[in-house]
Protein backbone atom coordinates (compact mmCIF):
# COMPACT_ATOMS: atom_id res chain seq x y z
CA UNK A 1 0.00 0.00 0.00
CA UNK A 2 1.46 3.52 -0.64
CA UNK A 3 2.27 5.49 1.87
CA UNK A 4 0.56 8.91 0.56
CA UNK A 5 -2.08 9.46 -2.61
CA UNK A 6 -0.02 12.60 -3.53
CA UNK A 7 3.81 13.46 -2.84
CA UNK A 8 4.78 16.51 -4.56
CA UNK A 9 8.82 17.88 -5.01
CA UNK A 10 9.07 21.36 -4.09
CA UNK A 11 7.59 23.62 -1.54
CA UNK A 12 7.13 26.71 -4.04
CA UNK A 13 3.75 28.31 -4.88
CA UNK A 14 3.27 25.65 -7.58
CA UNK A 15 4.40 22.99 -5.00
CA UNK A 16 2.58 24.58 -1.80
CA UNK A 17 -0.50 25.18 -3.53
CA UNK A 18 -0.59 21.56 -5.11
CA UNK A 19 0.11 20.14 -1.67
CA UNK A 20 -3.30 22.34 -0.24
CA UNK A 21 -5.30 21.68 -2.91
CA UNK A 22 -4.71 17.45 -2.66
CA UNK A 23 -5.25 17.27 1.12
CA UNK A 24 -8.61 19.50 0.90
CA UNK A 25 -9.74 17.23 -1.75
CA UNK A 26 -9.07 14.37 0.58
CA UNK A 27 -6.14 12.82 -0.77
CA UNK A 28 -2.75 11.69 1.90
CA UNK A 29 -0.67 14.15 1.12
CA UNK A 30 3.21 15.12 1.61
CA UNK A 31 5.06 17.47 -0.31
CA UNK A 32 9.41 17.36 -0.36
CA UNK A 33 11.33 20.66 0.31
CA UNK A 34 15.09 20.92 0.78
CA UNK A 35 15.53 24.67 1.52
CA UNK A 36 14.91 25.42 5.22
CA UNK A 37 11.47 27.33 4.76
CA UNK A 38 9.23 26.86 2.98
CA UNK A 39 7.11 29.33 -0.18
CA UNK A 40 9.85 27.79 -2.77
CA UNK A 41 11.89 30.77 -5.11
CA UNK A 42 8.81 33.06 -4.78
CA UNK A 43 8.61 33.84 -0.61
CA UNK A 44 12.31 33.56 -0.31
CA UNK A 45 14.16 34.99 -2.66
CA UNK A 46 11.71 35.79 -5.48
CA UNK A 47 8.35 37.78 -5.76
CA UNK A 48 8.30 38.13 -1.86
CA UNK A 49 11.43 40.35 -0.98
CA UNK A 50 11.88 41.71 -3.97
CA UNK A 51 7.89 43.61 -3.28
CA UNK A 52 9.38 44.32 0.28
CA UNK A 53 12.26 46.31 -1.02
CA UNK A 54 10.07 47.90 -4.09
CA UNK A 55 7.62 49.05 -1.29
CA UNK A 56 10.03 50.78 0.86
CA UNK A 57 12.12 52.52 -1.64
CA UNK A 58 8.83 53.49 -2.76
CA UNK A 59 8.05 55.29 -0.15
CA UNK A 60 11.29 57.05 0.33
CA UNK A 61 11.00 58.11 -3.51
CA UNK A 62 7.65 59.73 -2.23
CA UNK A 63 9.59 61.24 1.12
CA UNK A 64 12.31 62.91 -1.33
CA UNK A 65 10.18 63.76 -4.50
CA UNK A 66 6.39 64.54 -3.50
CA UNK A 67 5.94 65.18 0.40
CA UNK A 68 6.79 68.51 0.36
CA UNK A 69 5.19 69.09 -2.13
CA UNK A 70 2.01 68.27 0.15
CA UNK A 71 3.01 70.34 2.38
CA UNK A 72 4.58 67.81 4.41
CA UNK A 73 8.29 69.80 5.11
CA UNK A 74 11.40 68.31 6.60
CA UNK A 75 14.45 66.08 5.95
CA UNK A 76 13.79 63.06 3.80
CA UNK A 77 14.15 59.37 6.07
CA UNK A 78 17.61 58.55 5.26
CA UNK A 79 18.12 54.97 4.47
CA UNK A 80 19.10 52.37 7.49
CA UNK A 81 19.99 49.46 4.88
CA UNK A 82 20.47 47.14 7.77
CA UNK A 83 16.97 47.77 9.13
CA UNK A 84 15.71 47.41 5.29
CA UNK A 85 17.03 43.84 5.17
CA UNK A 86 15.73 42.91 8.61
CA UNK A 87 12.56 44.60 7.64
CA UNK A 88 12.67 42.32 3.92
CA UNK A 89 13.22 39.43 6.12
CA UNK A 90 10.62 39.64 8.67
CA UNK A 91 8.52 40.05 5.81
CA UNK A 92 9.90 36.35 4.16
CA UNK A 93 9.81 34.77 7.27
CA UNK A 94 5.92 35.65 8.16
CA UNK A 95 4.60 34.30 4.90
CA UNK A 96 6.83 30.82 5.10
CA UNK A 97 5.67 30.41 8.40
CA UNK A 98 2.38 31.27 7.02
CA UNK A 99 3.08 28.38 4.40
CA UNK A 100 4.16 26.02 7.49
CA UNK A 101 0.95 26.84 9.56
CA UNK A 102 -1.26 25.74 6.36
CA UNK A 103 0.28 22.44 5.98
CA UNK A 104 0.00 21.87 9.43
CA UNK A 105 -3.89 22.77 9.63
CA UNK A 106 -3.97 20.62 6.32
CA UNK A 107 -2.52 17.57 7.55
CA UNK A 108 -0.07 17.40 4.75
CA UNK A 109 3.59 15.90 5.95
CA UNK A 110 6.80 17.81 4.95
CA UNK A 111 9.25 15.60 4.25
CA UNK A 112 12.71 18.17 5.08
CA UNK A 113 14.90 17.47 2.39
CA UNK A 114 15.82 17.00 -1.16
CA UNK A 115 13.91 14.29 -3.23
CA UNK A 116 14.32 12.08 -6.05
CA UNK A 117 12.55 9.39 -7.96
CA UNK A 118 14.14 5.99 -7.81
CA UNK A 119 11.52 4.59 -9.74
CA UNK A 120 7.80 5.53 -10.38
CA UNK A 121 6.14 5.74 -7.52
CA UNK A 122 8.63 6.18 -4.84
CA UNK A 123 10.33 9.57 -3.22
CA UNK A 124 13.54 8.89 -1.59
CA UNK A 125 14.30 11.69 0.80
CA UNK A 126 17.46 11.55 2.89
CA UNK A 127 17.67 7.61 3.38
CA UNK A 128 14.12 7.26 3.22
CA UNK A 129 11.71 5.74 0.60
CA UNK A 130 8.06 6.70 0.68
CA UNK A 131 5.73 5.15 -1.74
CA UNK A 132 2.97 7.50 -3.62
CA UNK A 133 0.70 6.66 -5.80
CA UNK A 134 1.06 10.11 -7.51
CA UNK A 135 3.78 12.29 -7.69
CA UNK A 136 4.32 15.78 -8.78
CA UNK A 137 7.49 17.56 -8.96
CA UNK A 138 7.24 21.06 -8.73
CA UNK A 139 11.10 21.78 -8.46
CA UNK A 140 10.75 25.48 -10.10
CA UNK A 141 14.01 27.31 -11.62
CA UNK A 142 17.23 29.04 -10.89
CA UNK A 143 18.99 32.31 -12.34
CA UNK A 144 20.48 31.19 -16.16
CA UNK A 145 23.79 33.53 -16.54
CA UNK A 146 26.04 33.75 -20.15
CA UNK A 147 29.25 32.38 -20.89
CA UNK A 148 31.72 34.40 -20.26
CA UNK A 149 30.70 35.65 -16.83
CA UNK A 150 31.45 34.20 -13.08
CA UNK A 151 28.61 34.59 -10.58
CA UNK A 152 30.10 35.35 -6.94
CA UNK A 153 26.91 36.63 -5.44
CA UNK A 154 29.25 39.89 -4.32
CA UNK A 155 30.25 41.56 -7.02
CA UNK A 156 28.35 39.89 -9.94
CA UNK A 157 24.97 38.71 -8.58
CA UNK A 158 21.82 37.35 -9.33
CA UNK A 159 18.19 37.85 -8.25
CA UNK A 160 19.22 36.58 -4.70
CA UNK A 161 22.50 37.98 -4.07
CA UNK A 162 21.15 41.26 -5.66
CA UNK A 163 18.43 40.53 -2.52
CA UNK A 164 21.09 41.07 -0.38
CA UNK A 165 24.44 42.84 -0.92
CA UNK A 166 26.19 43.80 1.99
CA UNK A 167 25.81 47.40 1.25
CA UNK A 168 23.95 49.85 -1.36
CA UNK A 169 26.33 49.95 -4.15
CA UNK A 170 27.33 53.35 -5.87
CA UNK A 171 27.10 51.77 -9.45
CA UNK A 172 25.33 48.92 -10.64
CA UNK A 173 25.12 47.42 -14.06
CA UNK A 174 22.11 45.51 -14.73
CA UNK A 175 22.32 42.73 -17.78
CA UNK A 176 18.90 42.18 -19.15
CA UNK A 177 15.90 44.55 -19.44
CA UNK A 178 13.50 42.01 -18.05
CA UNK A 179 11.16 42.48 -15.62
CA UNK A 180 13.43 41.41 -12.39
CA UNK A 181 16.65 43.70 -13.91
CA UNK A 182 14.27 46.37 -13.83
CA UNK A 183 12.85 45.84 -10.85
CA UNK A 184 16.27 45.06 -8.82
CA UNK A 185 17.42 48.29 -10.71
CA UNK A 186 14.67 50.78 -9.32
CA UNK A 187 15.69 49.72 -6.22
CA UNK A 188 18.99 50.65 -6.25
CA UNK A 189 18.78 53.55 -8.54
CA UNK A 190 15.98 55.02 -5.37
CA UNK A 191 18.79 53.97 -2.73
CA UNK A 192 21.55 56.12 -4.67
CA UNK A 193 23.33 54.24 -6.82
CA UNK A 194 23.77 54.81 -10.38
CA UNK A 195 22.18 52.18 -12.47
CA UNK A 196 22.84 51.26 -15.98
CA UNK A 197 20.89 48.77 -18.12
CA UNK A 198 22.32 46.52 -20.40
CA UNK A 199 19.75 44.41 -23.36
CA UNK A 200 20.45 42.36 -26.13
CA UNK A 201 17.27 43.60 -27.54
CA UNK A 202 16.41 46.82 -29.12
CA UNK A 203 13.39 46.93 -26.73
CA UNK A 204 13.27 46.78 -22.71
CA UNK A 205 10.51 44.08 -21.49
CA UNK A 206 10.81 41.99 -25.03
CA UNK A 207 7.12 40.36 -25.37
CA UNK A 208 5.35 43.25 -23.89
CA UNK A 209 3.05 45.73 -26.00
CA UNK A 210 5.96 48.02 -28.08
CA UNK A 211 3.52 50.97 -27.11
CA UNK A 212 3.72 50.56 -23.38
CA UNK A 213 7.50 49.36 -23.34
CA UNK A 214 8.76 52.83 -25.01
CA UNK A 215 6.67 54.89 -22.36
CA UNK A 216 8.11 52.88 -19.76
CA UNK A 217 11.61 52.87 -21.18
CA UNK A 218 11.09 56.78 -21.08
CA UNK A 219 9.43 56.77 -17.43
CA UNK A 220 12.54 54.94 -15.75
CA UNK A 221 15.07 57.24 -17.77
CA UNK A 222 13.39 60.41 -16.11
CA UNK A 223 13.90 58.26 -12.92
CA UNK A 224 17.32 58.09 -13.63
CA UNK A 225 18.30 54.72 -14.84
CA UNK A 226 20.15 54.98 -18.24
CA UNK A 227 20.11 52.42 -21.07
CA UNK A 228 22.62 50.50 -23.80
CA UNK A 229 20.31 48.46 -25.94
CA UNK A 230 21.18 46.33 -28.57
CA UNK A 231 23.99 45.48 -26.75
CA UNK A 232 25.62 41.66 -26.64
CA UNK A 233 27.64 41.35 -23.21
CA UNK A 234 31.07 39.56 -23.73
CA UNK A 235 32.39 39.30 -20.31
CA UNK A 236 32.51 40.63 -17.08
CA UNK A 237 36.08 40.99 -15.40
CA UNK A 238 36.46 41.37 -11.73
CA UNK A 239 39.37 43.41 -10.43
CA UNK A 240 39.85 44.89 -6.56
CA UNK A 241 36.33 44.83 -5.90
CA UNK A 242 34.96 46.12 -9.13
CA UNK A 243 33.62 45.25 -12.21
CA UNK A 244 34.05 45.60 -15.72
CA UNK A 245 31.13 44.93 -18.18
CA UNK A 246 32.03 44.30 -21.97
CA UNK A 247 29.59 45.17 -24.56
CA UNK A 248 29.36 44.76 -28.52
CA UNK A 249 26.70 46.87 -29.93
CA UNK A 250 24.97 44.92 -32.40
CA UNK A 251 24.29 47.83 -34.93
CA UNK A 252 27.62 48.43 -35.84
CA UNK A 253 30.20 45.67 -33.59
CA UNK A 254 31.74 49.10 -31.96
CA UNK A 255 32.96 47.57 -28.46
CA UNK A 256 32.64 49.27 -25.17
CA UNK A 257 33.22 48.83 -21.18
CA UNK A 258 30.80 49.52 -18.13
CA UNK A 259 32.29 50.18 -14.43
CA UNK A 260 30.39 49.28 -11.61
CA UNK A 261 30.40 48.01 -8.11
CA UNK A 262 28.13 45.66 -8.34
CA UNK A 263 26.62 43.72 -11.80
CA UNK A 264 23.23 42.37 -11.82
CA UNK A 265 23.17 39.29 -14.41
CA UNK A 266 18.92 39.09 -14.74
CA UNK A 267 19.16 37.52 -17.72
CA UNK A 268 16.11 35.21 -17.18
CA UNK A 269 16.05 31.89 -15.39
CA UNK A 270 16.44 27.89 -16.41
CA UNK A 271 14.32 24.80 -14.99
CA UNK A 272 15.53 23.11 -11.99
CA UNK A 273 15.01 19.47 -12.05
CA UNK A 274 18.90 18.29 -10.59
CA UNK A 275 19.23 15.61 -8.54
CA UNK A 276 15.52 14.57 -9.30
CA UNK A 277 17.45 11.35 -11.09
CA UNK A 278 14.69 12.08 -14.31
CA UNK A 279 16.59 10.38 -16.93
CA UNK A 280 17.08 6.57 -14.76
CA UNK A 281 12.31 6.97 -14.46
CA UNK A 282 12.97 8.04 -18.54
CA UNK A 283 10.71 11.11 -17.83
CA UNK A 284 11.04 13.36 -21.22
CA UNK A 285 12.63 16.57 -20.95
CA UNK A 286 12.48 19.36 -23.92
CA UNK A 287 15.29 20.73 -25.26
CA UNK A 288 16.13 23.78 -23.57
CA UNK A 289 15.63 21.81 -19.77
CA UNK A 290 12.10 21.66 -18.92
CA UNK A 291 9.95 18.73 -18.01
CA UNK A 292 7.73 17.35 -20.97
CA UNK A 293 3.77 17.44 -20.38
CA UNK A 294 0.95 16.92 -21.56
CA UNK A 295 -2.12 19.01 -21.72
CA UNK A 296 -2.97 17.47 -17.90
CA UNK A 297 0.45 18.52 -16.68
CA UNK A 298 1.23 14.40 -16.97
CA UNK A 299 4.86 13.40 -17.84
CA UNK A 300 5.23 9.99 -20.25
CA UNK A 301 6.02 8.15 -16.93
CA UNK A 302 2.27 7.09 -15.43
CA UNK A 303 1.36 8.59 -11.86
CA UNK A 304 4.73 11.51 -12.36
CA UNK A 305 3.44 14.93 -13.36
CA UNK A 306 5.46 18.20 -12.92
CA UNK A 307 4.15 22.01 -12.70
CA UNK A 308 5.56 25.36 -12.53
CA UNK A 309 8.95 26.77 -13.05
CA UNK A 310 9.62 23.44 -14.09
CA UNK A 311 7.77 23.39 -16.90
CA UNK A 312 6.96 25.29 -20.25
CA UNK A 313 5.01 28.67 -19.73
CA UNK A 314 5.55 31.93 -18.24
CA UNK A 315 8.11 31.52 -15.18
CA UNK A 316 5.76 33.21 -13.00
CA UNK A 317 3.98 31.91 -9.30
CA UNK A 318 0.47 32.88 -10.07
CA UNK A 319 1.01 30.38 -13.48
CA UNK A 320 2.30 27.47 -10.99
CA UNK A 321 -0.32 27.96 -8.24
CA UNK A 322 -3.42 27.83 -10.90
CA UNK A 323 -1.70 24.69 -12.46
CA UNK A 324 -0.79 23.11 -8.51
CA UNK A 325 -4.59 23.48 -7.88
CA UNK A 326 -5.32 22.60 -11.43
CA UNK A 327 -3.56 19.08 -11.28
CA UNK A 328 -4.92 18.87 -7.94
CA UNK A 329 -8.27 18.26 -9.32
CA UNK A 330 -6.92 15.93 -11.89
CA UNK A 331 -5.26 13.80 -9.53
CA UNK A 332 -8.70 13.81 -7.13
CA UNK A 333 -10.51 12.72 -10.46
CA UNK A 334 -11.93 16.30 -11.66
CA UNK A 335 -11.27 18.31 -13.86
CA UNK A 336 -8.56 20.85 -13.65
CA UNK A 337 -8.54 23.51 -16.06
CA UNK A 338 -5.63 26.32 -16.91
CA UNK A 339 -6.61 29.05 -18.90
CA UNK A 340 -3.27 30.27 -20.52
CA UNK A 341 -4.48 33.07 -22.60
CA UNK A 342 -5.51 34.74 -19.62
CA UNK A 343 -2.47 34.83 -17.10
CA UNK A 344 -1.56 38.10 -16.16
CA UNK A 345 2.05 40.03 -15.53
CA UNK A 346 2.80 42.53 -13.73
CA UNK A 347 5.94 44.88 -13.04
CA UNK A 348 6.15 45.85 -10.16
CA UNK A 349 8.30 49.39 -10.57
CA UNK A 350 6.58 53.00 -10.31
CA UNK A 351 4.68 53.10 -12.20
CA UNK A 352 3.64 49.44 -12.59
CA UNK A 353 3.27 48.12 -15.63
CA UNK A 354 1.20 45.30 -15.86
CA UNK A 355 -0.81 43.26 -19.52
CA UNK A 356 -2.65 40.31 -20.35
CA UNK A 357 -4.14 38.90 -23.41
CA UNK A 358 -3.23 39.60 -26.47
CA UNK A 359 -0.71 42.67 -27.67
CA UNK A 360 -1.57 44.70 -30.62
CA UNK A 361 1.66 43.27 -32.73
CA UNK A 362 0.80 39.72 -32.03
CA UNK A 363 -2.95 40.90 -34.01
CA UNK A 364 -1.04 42.27 -36.32
CA UNK A 365 1.20 39.16 -37.29
CA UNK A 366 -2.35 37.44 -36.88
CA UNK A 367 -3.77 39.53 -39.62
CA UNK A 368 -7.03 39.80 -36.63
CA UNK A 369 -8.59 43.12 -37.23
CA UNK A 370 -8.98 44.73 -34.07
CA UNK A 371 -9.88 48.06 -32.34
CA UNK A 372 -8.03 50.10 -29.40
CA UNK A 373 -9.23 52.40 -26.91
CA UNK A 374 -6.75 54.41 -24.69
CA UNK A 375 -6.94 56.60 -21.90
CA UNK A 376 -3.88 58.76 -20.07
CA UNK A 377 -4.13 59.21 -16.16
CA UNK A 378 -3.57 62.60 -16.97
CA UNK A 379 -7.25 62.07 -17.39
CA UNK A 380 -7.86 60.58 -14.35
CA UNK A 381 -8.39 62.73 -10.83
CA UNK A 382 -7.20 60.24 -8.29
CA UNK A 383 -3.58 59.20 -10.47
CA UNK A 384 -3.18 63.47 -10.71
CA UNK A 385 -3.56 63.65 -6.80
CA UNK A 386 -1.31 61.22 -6.24
CA UNK A 387 1.26 62.02 -8.81
CA UNK A 388 0.77 59.78 -10.69
CA UNK A 389 -0.51 61.06 -14.01
CA UNK A 390 1.84 59.61 -15.97
CA UNK A 391 1.13 56.03 -18.14
CA UNK A 392 -2.37 55.13 -19.77
CA UNK A 393 -4.68 52.24 -20.34
CA UNK A 394 -5.02 50.52 -23.43
CA UNK A 395 -7.86 48.09 -23.71
CA UNK A 396 -7.67 45.99 -27.32
CA UNK A 397 -11.25 44.41 -28.63
CA UNK A 398 -12.51 42.22 -31.66
CA UNK A 399 -13.22 44.93 -34.54
CA UNK A 400 -16.51 42.90 -34.83
CA UNK A 401 -17.23 41.30 -31.87
CA UNK A 402 -16.44 44.19 -29.56
CA UNK A 403 -14.99 40.85 -27.22
CA UNK A 404 -11.84 42.05 -25.18
CA UNK A 405 -8.57 40.31 -26.22
CA UNK A 406 -6.03 42.40 -24.27
CA UNK A 407 -5.17 44.94 -21.54
CA UNK A 408 -2.12 46.81 -20.93
CA UNK A 409 -1.60 49.56 -18.28
CA UNK A 410 1.06 51.84 -17.09
CA UNK A 411 0.19 53.69 -14.53
CA UNK A 412 -0.59 53.33 -10.55
CA UNK A 413 -2.17 50.22 -9.19
CA UNK A 414 -1.98 48.66 -12.74
CA UNK A 415 -0.88 45.19 -11.33
CA UNK A 416 -4.87 45.19 -9.06
CA UNK A 417 -6.19 47.17 -12.07
CA UNK A 418 -5.35 44.43 -14.17
CA UNK A 419 -7.72 41.62 -13.18
CA UNK A 420 -10.97 43.25 -13.61
CA UNK A 421 -9.95 42.86 -17.22
CA UNK A 422 -8.81 39.49 -16.51
CA UNK A 423 -12.50 38.71 -14.93
CA UNK A 424 -13.84 40.08 -18.29
CA UNK A 425 -11.79 38.16 -20.30
CA UNK A 426 -12.81 35.00 -18.49
CA UNK A 427 -16.40 35.81 -19.02
CA UNK A 428 -15.66 36.58 -22.81
CA UNK A 429 -17.15 39.95 -21.61
CA UNK A 430 -17.28 43.20 -24.58
CA UNK A 431 -15.25 46.29 -24.16
CA UNK A 432 -19.36 47.65 -23.89
CA UNK A 433 -19.69 45.34 -21.10
CA UNK A 434 -17.14 47.07 -19.03
CA UNK A 435 -17.42 50.35 -20.16
CA UNK A 436 -21.25 49.90 -18.83
CA UNK A 437 -20.18 48.82 -15.27
CA UNK A 438 -20.06 52.05 -12.98
CA UNK A 439 -17.09 52.21 -11.48
CA UNK A 440 -16.49 54.47 -8.45
CA UNK A 441 -15.43 57.71 -8.26
CA UNK A 442 -12.33 58.74 -7.49
CA UNK A 443 -10.42 55.63 -8.45
CA UNK A 444 -7.58 54.69 -10.78
CA UNK A 445 -10.39 51.70 -12.12
CA UNK A 446 -12.31 55.02 -14.07
CA UNK A 447 -9.26 54.91 -16.13
CA UNK A 448 -9.69 50.98 -17.20
CA UNK A 449 -13.53 52.02 -18.11
CA UNK A 450 -12.47 55.13 -19.71
CA UNK A 451 -10.34 52.98 -21.68
CA UNK A 452 -13.95 50.61 -22.46
CA UNK A 453 -15.73 53.81 -23.48
CA UNK A 454 -12.41 54.60 -25.62
CA UNK A 455 -13.53 51.45 -28.10
CA UNK A 456 -17.24 52.67 -28.33
CA UNK A 457 -18.37 55.97 -29.07
CA UNK A 458 -15.59 57.77 -27.11
CA UNK A 459 -14.09 58.22 -23.74
CA UNK A 460 -15.49 61.06 -21.63
CA UNK A 461 -12.54 62.83 -19.46
CA UNK A 462 -10.45 62.37 -22.57
P1 LIG B 1 9.97 27.59 -7.00
O1 LIG B 1 9.31 28.74 -6.37
O2 LIG B 1 11.31 27.79 -7.60
O3 LIG B 1 10.02 26.45 -5.90
C1 LIG B 1 10.67 25.25 -6.11
C2 LIG B 1 11.10 24.69 -4.78
O4 LIG B 1 11.50 23.34 -4.96
C3 LIG B 1 12.29 25.41 -4.17
O5 LIG B 1 12.00 25.84 -2.88
C4 LIG B 1 13.41 24.35 -4.15
O6 LIG B 1 14.22 24.43 -2.99
C5 LIG B 1 12.60 23.08 -4.14
N1 LIG B 1 13.30 21.93 -4.70
C6 LIG B 1 13.93 21.85 -5.89
N2 LIG B 1 14.40 20.61 -6.10
C7 LIG B 1 14.06 19.89 -5.02
C8 LIG B 1 14.26 18.55 -4.64
N3 LIG B 1 14.88 17.69 -5.43
N4 LIG B 1 13.81 18.16 -3.43
C9 LIG B 1 13.17 19.02 -2.60
N5 LIG B 1 12.94 20.30 -2.91
C10 LIG B 1 13.36 20.72 -4.11
N6 LIG B 1 6.69 35.73 -10.10
C11 LIG B 1 5.53 36.41 -10.01
O7 LIG B 1 4.49 35.87 -10.37
N7 LIG B 1 5.50 37.68 -9.48
C12 LIG B 1 6.60 38.33 -9.08
O8 LIG B 1 6.53 39.46 -8.60
C13 LIG B 1 7.84 37.65 -9.18
N8 LIG B 1 8.99 38.24 -8.77
C14 LIG B 1 10.15 37.55 -8.82
C15 LIG B 1 11.30 38.19 -8.38
C16 LIG B 1 12.51 37.51 -8.40
C17 LIG B 1 13.74 38.21 -7.93
C18 LIG B 1 12.55 36.16 -8.87
C19 LIG B 1 13.83 35.41 -8.88
C20 LIG B 1 11.41 35.54 -9.32
C21 LIG B 1 10.20 36.22 -9.31
N9 LIG B 1 9.02 35.63 -9.76
C22 LIG B 1 7.84 36.32 -9.70
C23 LIG B 1 9.00 34.25 -10.31
C24 LIG B 1 8.49 33.26 -9.27
O9 LIG B 1 9.30 33.32 -8.13
C25 LIG B 1 8.49 31.85 -9.86
O10 LIG B 1 7.77 31.83 -11.06
C26 LIG B 1 7.82 30.88 -8.89
O11 LIG B 1 8.50 30.85 -7.66
C27 LIG B 1 7.80 29.46 -9.49
O12 LIG B 1 7.19 28.60 -8.59
P2 LIG B 1 7.55 27.05 -8.55
O13 LIG B 1 6.70 26.49 -7.45
O14 LIG B 1 7.43 26.47 -9.89
O15 LIG B 1 9.09 26.96 -8.16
Amino acid sequence: MADYDVIVIGGGPGGYVCAIRCAQLGLKTACVEGRETLGGTCLNVGCIPSKALLHATHELHEAEHNFAKMGLKGKSPSVDWKQMQAYKQEVIDGNTKGIEFLFKKNKIDWLKGWGSIPAAGQVKVGDEVHNAKNIVIATGSEPASLPGIEIDEKTVVTSTGALSLGKIPKSMVVIGAGVIGLEMGSVYARLGAEVTVVEYLDAITPGMDGEVARNFQKILSKQGLKFVLGAAVQGVEVKGGKATVKYQLRKDESEATLEAETVLVATGRKPYTDGLGLEGVGVEMLPRGQIKTDAHWATNVTGIYAIGDAIVGPMLAHKAEDEGMAVAEVLAGKHGHVNYDVIPGVIYTTPEVASVGQTEEALKQEGRAYKVGKFSFMGNARAKAVFQGEGFVKLIADKETDRVLGCHIIGPGAGDLIHEICVAMEFGASAQDVALTCHAHPTFSEAVREAALACGDGAIHA
